[in-house]
């Protein structure tokens, strides 16, 4: 496992390098300040550096979900901030891979309270509810490692794409109606990328 301080150093770089397309997508269907909002609260995050690795990693994903709750003024900071503290609240103070994956289902479900959203609704939720799902699919078949991550990454891009089609129920984007749908969200989006940075580095190695 790579440091959690160079996990979230990876995660904000992948934010800064696609932000611009980040704030496309909301001002296409919300406010335009997503690239900015992520860009602000992961800076925050990576900028914790070295004092991440000196505690449990569940000590640390909380840390981390504080941290973009304080730095991020939009709805995404909150739902953000839930998911890492959930997923961080889960988790033992050693886990293993299975415990990952449980630790994803008690974030996701943060998410959908905090959020009083759903997957189907155009929001973040329709890329983390089936990456939890495919996450905890594999770890129940013991899939290798290597299978285990191409599959998550891959239900995140089949989720975010799924949300070009949805009319959206949450967020700023529902106040379109039938006139969301035809473009992604920017939160899927988001969710996607950090799924995918994350994936990428875990396949890499230690
Ligand atoms: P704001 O909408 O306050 O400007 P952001 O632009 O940073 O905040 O984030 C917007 C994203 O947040 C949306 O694209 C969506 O994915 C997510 N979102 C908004 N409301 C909800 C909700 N109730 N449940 C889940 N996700 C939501
Ligand atoms: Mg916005």
């Amino acid at each position: 496992m790579p440091a959690v301080s160079e996990l979230f150093g990876e995660v904000a770089a992948a934010v800064r390098a696609n932000a611009d397309e980040l704030t496309e997508l909301d001002r296409a269907i919300g406010d335009g300040d997503h690239g900015l909002n992520l860009r602000r609260g992961f800076d925050a995050v990576a900028g914790l550096g070295p004092e991440l690795d000196a505690m449990p990693v569940g000590k640390a994903l909380q840390k981390a979900g504080m941290t973009l709750v304080m730095k991020i003024g939009g709805a995404s900071g909150p739902l953000y901030g839930s998911l890492l503290m959930g997923i961080g609240k889960a988790l033992p103070e050693t886990p293993a891979l299975p415990d990952f994956a449980d630790a994803l289902q008690a974030g996701v479900d943060a998410v959908r309270q905090r959020g009083k959203s759903e997957a189907g609704d155009k929001t973040m939720l329709d890329v983390l509810a089936p990456v939890c799902e495919a996450l905890r699919d594999g770890v129940a078949r013991s899939l290798p490692a290597s299978r285990l991550l191409d599959d998550v990454a891959a239900a995140a891009g089949l989720g975010l794409e799924s949300t070009r089609a949805l009319v959206a129920r949450k967020g700023r984007a529902s106040f379109l109606g039938e006139r969301s749908a035809g473009h992604l969200d920017p939160g899927a989006r988001s969710s996607q990328l950090i799924v995918e940075t994350v994936c990428t580095r875990l396949r890499g190695g230690p």
